[in-house]
């Protein structure tokens, strides 16, 4: 059984070894993703070598994404390892003095963080656990009261819901990773904490001001203000990641399943290819089999179209990493077959207007009952706008520079292909039988030309 929606792992220390890898790959992961906030320079290097050498090995294109940590807050240390107790209603300062916290206050480490809070924004510490809303507020000290209580501790992250934060989407770390991962070559890379669609300009200047390499960037939505400007940063980025880990700290958990609709809805107008992430299988981790929640989870993303759904623990540090992809790929094989099997649902495309180019490519593939569509891929362009109309066929993309390729690999439906000399009419033919359809019609689209052929 063939599936459409992709697979992107996250490759961590149960998994990053040859033979793991290559069985992974094998089971159906079609993006690795590296994430920045564990390891960084040579440690992931060596990892992006080895997916190289597989991926050429096995003869199947996969996409390499490095994902940055991003201002991720933290507060100081306290005097002890101790937890301190938090009770509602309590009073809490955070300030710019380093000196070790006590039960009354704590070091807030980044000013720019301590500056831009507002009487009235909420502190969520520790997942969300403690909540606080900031009572009076000075550039070097704020003052809060305890509303949701719990244990904080040395060193806990923390979430600000509703405050602007006025500085750079790339910390010093973060540039220090990606002046690294450049010279890697990677084929996207994933960018945490995103606000603003310039945050997403800012990112590529960087990448451009360094290599010719045309990697795309993927803006991860996990807080508040990207949701609401999902629009313009969807169209400043080549991709988005429903970062649903954050994104339920920062807005209301129950809210998280109709912002991620939405987003997969946007992202189809946009041409843009989405991830839903995060506690896929989590439960996975440390079970063999997942929950029925997570069965529906995954499956979910598929009917509603996502292009990829993604691992995070349950591959880096589960106890069966081969078993999540194996897992994951059946739902999702099975999701696709299903929703296909239903008349095409045409609401899906009427947003388009009457003359949008891909939509007669996917309503030529409809009308004539197409087995698959072959696009002779020049760019990424081309074959993701069809994705895009999800016309629930195979799209096979015959691409000449395997960049292309393996940015292809993220994209709902579309197999890649790189091969140099596949590049005349009977090559589509070849291609297709590359993936075991051998008979029907084909749509063929090279560059602005679209025809139909059957396959003989
Ligand atoms: C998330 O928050 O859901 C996420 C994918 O980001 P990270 O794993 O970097 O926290």
């Amino acid at each position: 059984m063939n599936k459409f929606t992709k697979i992107t792992a996250s490759i961590g220390p149960k998994c990053e070894d040859r033979e793991t890898l290559t069985r992974m790959i094998q089971a159906g992961v079609n993006v690795c993703r590296l994430n920045f906030s564990h390891d960084t320079g040579d440690a992931q290097g060596k990892k992006i070598d080895l997916i190289r050498k597989i991926s050429t090995e096995l003869n199947t294109p996969v996409a390499i994404m490095i994902d940055l940590q991003g201002p991720k807050h933290r507060i100081g240390n306290f005097e002890t390892e101790e937890k301190y107790p938090l009770e509602i209603g309590q009073k809490f300062t955070f300030d710019s003095n380093p000196a070790p916290g006590d039960a009354t206050r704590v070091y807030l480490p980044d000013t720019d963080v301590l500056a831009s809070l507002r009487v009235g924004d909420r502190i969520l510490l520790n997942d969300g656990k403690i909540e606080m809303k900031v009572e009076s507020a000075a550039p070097d000290k704020v003052d809060t009261t305890v509303v949701r209580g719990n244990e904080i501790w040395s060193r806990r992250g923390f979430n600000l819901p509703d405050t602007e934060i006025d500085t750079s989407v790339l910390t010093k770390k973060d540039r220090e990773d990606l002046e690294y991962a450049i010279t890697k070559k990677p084929d996207y890379v994933a960018i945490s904490f995103v606000q603003k669609p310039e945050d997403v300009a800012e990112v590529r200047d960087f990448i451009t001001q360094r290599t010719s390499h045309p990697i795309k960037i993927i803006a991860k939505i996990e807080r508040p203000n990207a949701v609401d400007r999902i629009t313009d940063i969807a169209a400043a980025a080549d991709g988005i990641m429903i970062a649903r880990g954050d994104l339920a700290v920062e807005v209301p958990y129950a809210e998280v399943p109709a912002i991620s609709r939405h987003i997969i809805r946007e992202c189809r107008k946009m041409n843009r290819p989405v991830i839903v992430a995060t506690q896929m299988l989590g439960t996975m981790i440390n079970s063999e089999f997942p929950t029925r929640a997570e069965i529906t989870d995954v499956s979910n993303a598929a009917y509603l179209r996502a292009d990829s759904t993604m691992t995070s623990e349950e591959t880096t540090m589960g106890i069966n990493p081969v078993n999540v992809i194996d897992t994951m790929y059946n739902i999702l094989a099975y999701a696709d077959c299903d929703a296909i099997t239903n008349p095409y649902d045409w609401s899906r495309v009427e947003h388009l207007p009457e003359n949008d180019w891909s939509r007669s490519v996917a309503s030529m593939a409809y009308l004539n009952k197409a087995s698959a569509i072959v696009v002779f891929a020049r760019d990424t362009i081309t074959a993701t706008q069809i994705s895009c109309r999800k016309p629930d066929i195979p799209i096979i993309a015959v691409c000449n520079e395997s960049v292309i390729a393996n940015q292809l690999c993220l994209v709902r439906g579309i197999c890649p292909i790189y091969d140099t000399e596949l590049f005349g009419m009977r090559d589509a033919f070849n291609s297709a039988r590359k993936f075991n359809i051998n008979s029907g019609k084909l749509v063929i689209v090279d560059e602005d030309k679209i025809s139909l052929r059957t396959l003989d």
